[in-house]
């Protein structure tokens, strides 16, 4: 709404501001009116360069696009209000992001992560962060023995809640008040919940990181990271190595996320309604060994995400054993007609893979079962379809993939 000039009136603070609450800071946070023709969507602005009137004098407050530009200056800000920080720094993936938090350590720290972090951290952890001379240990029971792992060269906690692909949550407040004893930052993925779910600062945590791939932007058509914290120091470190490094996101993605963004309240209530009546269908089914969702009061621990989750919701990410072994596991992501086959998770679209040969393959057998990780174990993303289709597509899958024996010719009737 526009207010005459001839007749100001009292309006309240435009968004964002921290009176409003998540879907209109969603929709109105970075997002400025275009001064110049009134667009009240934001232009997509290609320019890798800007003018300059006068040597080391932009016009405006850009210089060159890696060091920053409107669309991602805009979608950061926007992070930055949904996730209740002071800063955000967007990135060309989730990858870059964990890179550039453990690039800004120093060589010779020692980093405690929580075992079953997402497999691409874990191979970043394993395999480069070792290069750069930064060790790290892994813990099953963080909030229990964190203390015993703390060294005096230990910098960083990493946390992700709930966890993949076996949904155990941790309690990052009690995480953060032990490692805050000895000066440790404490980073969150908060991937699998997105900040309209959960918000790690608000329980302690220093920094939070996503991959925008997944729920934020929410229609599985752009890779893409963000990291949001408060400290002014953070903001010089990690900044100077987002323009340093340089794995930054195009402004088209940018413009991209942050339209998806302006949604996400809306599809992860959806995600998560959706993903607690499958949840409980799978439950009450003969054919499920057991159940992984952080919304079922059976999950051991709902008392977590009672505390730390907004409304005790349990997301739109659950796991399930089936019965059969890993025969029926395979059987049953065929036999899916809404699901598809597929890794990756948080779209629009429901999704179903088995974690033991598809996300989690890279991981040796014996970690992976000792995390819960076995190999009749099916993971299902829910989308914002409708929660009776989504239901029923599972039960009849289930049905022909345990109760029915397969063709021995191998035609078991895929539809997709
Ligand atoms: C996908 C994912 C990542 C990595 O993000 P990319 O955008 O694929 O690089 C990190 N953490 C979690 C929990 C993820 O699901």
């Amino acid at each position: 709404m526009t207010v005459s000039a001839d007749h100001p009136i009292e309006t309240p603070p435009r968004p964002p501001s921290p009176v409003h609450k998540f879907g209109t800071l969603a929709v109105h946070a970075g997002s400025p009116h275009d001064a110049a023709t009134g667009a009240v969507i934001e232009s997509i602005s290609l320019s890798t360069t800007f003018a300059q009137s006068a040597v080391g004098k932009p016009v405006g407050q850009y210089e060159y696009a890696r060091s920053s530009n409107p669309n991602r200056d805009n979608f950061e800000q926007a992070i930055a209000a949904l996730e209740h920080a002071k800063y955000a720094l967007a990135f060309s993936s989730g990858s870059a992001t964990t890179a550039v938090v453990l690039q800004s350590l120093a060589a010779g720290s020692h980093v405690i992560s929580v075992s079953d972090v997402y497999g691409g951290t874990h191979r970043y952890f394993t395999k480069v962060a070792k290069a750069h001379g930064v060790k790290v240990t892994f813990t099953p029971e963080i909030e229990v023995d964190i203390s015993e792992h703390i060294t005096p060269q230990t910098r960083l906690v990493w946390i992700e809640s709930p966890s993949n692909p076996t949904l155990r949550l941790v309690d990052i407040r009690a995480v953060a008040t032990q490692a805050h004893k000895h000066g440790i930052m404490v980073v969150v993925d908060n991937t699998f919940l997105s900040p309209y779910v959960q918000n790690p600062l608000d329980h302690g945590a220093d920094i939070v990181v996503h991959s925008v791939t997944k729920y934020i932007n929410g229609h599985s058509d752009v890779v893409m990271g963000v990291a949001a914290f408060n400290s002014d120091d953070l903001k010089d470190r990690l900044g100077f190595l987002q323009n340093a490094i340089g794995a930054v996101p195009s402004a088209f993605d940018c413009w991209l996320a942050h339209r998806g963004l302006k949604t996400l309240h809306l599809r992860a209530r959806e995600a998560s309604h959706n993903a607690t009546s499958v949840a409980q269908a799978l439950e009450a089914s003969p054919h499920v060994i057991s159940v992984n969702y952080p919304g079922l009061d059976s999950h051991p621990h709902r008392s977590i995400a009672k505390r730390q989750h907004r409304n005790a919701m349990g997301g739109g990410m659950l796991s399930f054993r089936i019965k059969g072994g890993h025969d029926a596991a395979e059987r049953f992501c065929q036999l899916t007609s809404i699901f598809t086959l597929a890794e990756s998770l948080g779209g629009v679209e429901s999704l179903v893979e088995v974690p033991s040969s598809m996300t989690h393959a890279g991981i040796p057998r014996d970690q992976r079962e000792a995390v819960g990780v076995f190999d009749d174990l099916v993971r299902i993303s829910c989308g914002v379809e409708d929660a009776e289709d989504l239901t029923r597509d599972v039960l009849q899958a289930l049905e022909k993939a345990v109760a029915e024996q397969p063709q021995p010719n191998g035609a078991n009737g895929a539809e997709h």
